[in-house]
């Protein structure tokens, strides 16, 4: 089998919900669903090395009639396979491979290759999803102004040119609707870079107001957010910029984004320490007020 795949070309980066498409490949899954490649999509499909952005709802029309996408996930193909999510033994980009969404129905609904259908998402959960990737992305920027003077070595910088503990500490980033919530861990791995973690869950209430406080300025300055990419293929790289009175901030980010903060109202963090088999793992959930 050869599968003569091209890149999926990805629309939702620029914020689209509906897109007309045509299906290239149908490929039926060991669980009885089917993994629909389209040439086009406005459908995020969860990716598979930073899940951090899960799947939109959608359905694909054809000839009006829906069929529901139960799953969307990047999919990659050397030419002789197709590996769906996890199973992708390549990294994006691998010379040889080509990366595509994967859009999974329970049902095929009759659909065909070559078949133009419709994909319409469903606005009301991405517009709750974007507003909480954006949330924490400018919630991580605060954070790591926050963390500064806990640095006794100079560490790797983020956008704003303040040591990225995000970048450095981070565990899990989960996006939700209006929100997220993000784990760092404290151990030993971020101490040698020069973080003193001592004192942090005494300093909790302290930091968390240093974060609101930043974050009321940022979003007071209603700053414009926007996506950057090097070209519409799935594996593109993709940029969150967002211009911060102080600085114009890139990001690199594959997820979907206000385009302005002037969408959301506030946008306010709550933290608190866990403990991870002796490993004091800091907890930072992101609530964003729609406007
Ligand atoms: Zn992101």
């Amino acid at each position: 089998m050869t599968l003569p795949l091209e890149p999926t070309t990805v629309t939702y980066p620029a914020g689209a919900v509906h897109g007309t498409a045509v299906v290239v490949h149908l490929a039926p899954q060991g669980d009885g669903s089917t993994a629909v490649l389209l040439d086009s999509t406005p459908c995020h499909p969860v990716d598979a090395a930073w899940p951090d952005q899960g799947p939109d709802r959608a359905v694909i029309r054809k000839d009006g009639s829906p069929t529901r996408v139960s799953d969307c996930v990047t999919a990659a193909t050397d030419g002789t396979q197709l590996y769906t999510g996890e199973q992708i033994p390549a990294k994006k980009g691998a010379e040889g491979w080509t990366f595509a969404v994967a859009h999974l129905v329970d049902d095929d609904g009759g659909l065909a290759e070559g078949d133009e259908v419709q994909v319409e998402v469903d606005e009301d959960y991405r517009a709750a999803i974007s507003a909480g990737h954006t949330a924490c992305h400018v919630a991580s920027l605060a954070l790591n102004q926050a963390m500064a003077h806990r640095w006794k070595k100079d560490a790797r910088a983020d956008g704003r040119g303040e040591p990225d503990f995000d970048g450095l500490a981070i565990d899990v980033s989960t996006i939700v609707p209006n929100g997220s919530v993000d784990t760092y861990r404290m151990g030993k791995s971020l101490r040698r870079k020069g973080f003193i973690t001592d004192g942090v869950p005494d300093e909790l209430a302290e930091l968390e107001g240093a974060i609101n406080g930043a974050l009321a300025s940022w979003i007071g300055s209603g700053a414009a957010v926007r996506i950057e990419r090097e070209g519409s293929a799935l594996t593109d790289v993709r940029y969150w910029v967002c211009e911060l009175p102080d600085h114009t901030v890139r990001i690199p980010c594959g997820g979907t984004h206000l385009d302005s903060l002037e969408e959301v109202s506030s946008v306010r963090v709550a933290l608190s320490i866990e403990d991870a088999s002796g490993t004091p793992v800091l907890r930072m959930e992101t609530t964003a007020a729609p406007a």
